[in-house]
C-alpha cells in the first residue's frame, strides 16, 4: 500500500498498489515482484506479446507461477468483446470435467500492455475479485493507478469503477521503443492537468467542492516534469521516457488518492472524450485518448484566455492569471512536438464543446460559460484561433498507417 497523511478533509490518502517499478530492465524483475502469486493469468495482444509478453511469459513459467496466457488480436479495444474474451479464458478446465466444481481460476491477472489491455484486465479483475497488475508497454495514458476505466459498451463509452493495479512495472527500454503516436498520446493526456487543476480550484471556490492542495501540487509537479521532458520524446531520450512514464503514473496515483479523476480531468477531458464518444456513436473506432484530449487542451486554454480578457470578475481574472505562464509553456511545446488533430471541422469542434459540458457531472469552465449564456459564442470564437495557433496536421496525415 502507498499512502500519505494530508492536511485536507480526507486527512489520509492511500492506494492498494504495492510496487511501482520504473527502470531500464524492469521486466526482468517480474517473477520476483509477483512471487506471492502462483496461478498468474497473463493477457496481452499480438503487439504487446511481441514486445514484452513473450519474455514475461518465459520468466513466469521458469518461476512456476504462470497459469496460462491469452493473446488478444491486435488492435484490442477496451470493449465488451475483449472483456468477454478475457473472462471466458480466465479459468481453465480440470483434466477431468467435474460437474460439482468450478473451473480452475487464476489468483492474479497480469496485463501486458497499456490503455486497452490495462482497462480490460482491471474490469475482469474487479468482477472476479482477483488482484491484477500491469507491465506497461507505452507511456500513453495515466490510467495505471486509476480507480476507473472508460469502456466501450455498444455505441457508448462509459466509465466504470475498477480495481487499482497492485503492481505497476514499466520497463523503460520497452517504453522507449513504443510507437510515436502512443508517446504523443501520453503527452496529450498530461498537458491538460493545468486546466484540470484550474477547473478544480474554481469549483472549490464557486461550488464548495472538496479540494486537496497536496494532491493538486503533486499533479502540477508531475505535469511540469513531463512538459520539460516532452521535447526529448521524438529523439526517444531515456530521461524523457522516464519523466513521462513517472508523470503519468503519479497522475493516476493522485486520481486514486482523491477517489475520483478530478485532479487529472477537467474541461480538456470533457471535450476530448466527447469527441471520442461521437466516434463511437458513429460506429467508428475512437482515436487515441491522449490525442483527443491534447486537442481539447488547446481549446480549453483559448476559452480561459478569452474569459481572462473579457471578464469583469476580479476573482476569476486572478485565478486564470496564475495559470497563464503554464498555458504559454504548452503553446510553446506544441510548436515543437505538434500533436496532430483529429477534429478540424467547425461543427464537430463546437459540438464537442457544447456536449462536453455535460459529459459528466463536473463543474468546469464550460458550465460557467453556459450559465452566463455565452458558451456557444465562445466555442465559435476560439475555433479559428485554435486552428491557426495549434493545428499542423491531422492525425491521419501524420500517421497514415496507424490502425487504432
Ligand atoms: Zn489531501
Ligand atoms: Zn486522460
Amino acid at each position: 500500500m502507498i499512502e500519505m497523511d494530508c492536511t485536507c478533509s480526507q486527512k489520509h490518502h492511500s492506494i492498494p498498489t504495492e510496487v511501482i517499478e520504473v527502470s531500464e530492465n524492469a521486466i526482468e524483475k517480474v517473477a520476483d515482484i509477483l512471487k506471492d502469486y502462483h496461478r498468474i493469468f497473463m493477457v496481452a495482444d499480438e503487439h504487446t506479446y511481441e514486445v514484452a509478453g513473450r519474455r514475461v511469459e518465459t520468466l513466469l513459467k521458469e518461476a512456476g507461477n504462470l497459469s496460462h496466457t491469452l493473446v488478444l488480436e491486435a488492435p484490442a479495444l477496451p470493449n465488451a468483446e475483449s472483456i468477454g474474451k478475457v473472462l471466458i479464458e480466465a479459468g481453465r478446465d480440470r483434466e477431468v470435467y467435474d460437474i460439482n466444481a468450478w473451473s480452475l481460476n487464476p489468483d492474479y491477472i497480469l496485463a501486458v500492455g497499456s490503455g486497452s489491455i490495462n482497462d480490460t484486465c482491471r474490469m475482469v479483475s474487479y468482477r472476479l475479485g482477483i488482484p491484477y497488475g500491469v507491465v506497461g508497454t507505452a507511456p500513453s495514458m495515466d490510467g495505471y493507478a486509476s480507480v476507473v476505466a472508460p469502456l466501450l459498451n455498444g455505441r457508448k463509452k462509459l466509465v466504470y469503477n475498477c480495481t487499482i493495479a497492485r503492481h505497476i512495472i514499466i520497463d523503460l527500454g520497452i517504453n522507449q521503443a513504443a510507437p510515436y503516436p502512443l508517446l504523443l498520446s501520453g503527452v496529450g493526456d498530461m498537458i491538460g492537468k493545468y486546466v484540470a487543476i484550474l477547473d478544480w480550484e474554481i469549483s472549490r471556490d464557486l461550488t464548495g467542492e472538496y479540494y486537496c492542495q497536496q494532491i493538486a501540487d503533486m499533479v502540477i509537479k508531475a505535469t511540469d516534469q513531463c512538459i520539460q521532458a516532452s521535447a526529448g520524446l521524438e529523439g526517444r531520450s531515456l530521461d524523457a521516457i522516464r519523466s513521462t512514464s513517472e508523470g503519468l503514473i503519479l497522475s493516476g496515483q493522485c486520481i486514486a488518492y482523491c477517489g475520483s479523476s478530478r485532479p487529472a480531468s477537467g474541461t480538456e477531458h470533457m471535450i476530448g472524450q466527447t469527441w471520442e464518444v461521437m466516434d463511437v456513436e458513429e460506429g467508428k473506432v475512437p482515436n487515441l485518448h491522449g490525442i483527443e484530449v491534447g486537442e481539447g487542451v488547446f481549446v480549453a486554454i483559448e476559452l480561459f484566455r478569452k474569459l481572462y480578457r473579457e471578464t469583469e470578475d476580479k476573482y476569476l481574472k486572478g485565478m486564470i492569471e496564475k495559470y497563464l505562464p503554464a498555458f504559454e509553456r504548452i503553446e510553446a511545446l506544441q510548436q515543437v512536438i505538434k500533436i496532430p488533430f483529429t477534429v478540424t471541422d467547425e461543427e464537430r469542434f463546437v459540438e464537442g464543446i457544447l456536449r462536453g459540458r455535460t459529459f459528466r457531472k463536473r463543474f468546469t469552465i464550460l458550465q460557467y460559460l453556459h450559465a452566463q449564456g455565452i458558451l456557444e459564442e465562445y466555442a465559435r470564437d476560439v475555433y479559428p484561433k485554435v486552428m491557426s495557433k495549434y493545428f499542423f496536421q491531422t492525425f491521419k496525415e501524420r500517421f497514415p498507417d496507424w490502425e487504432a
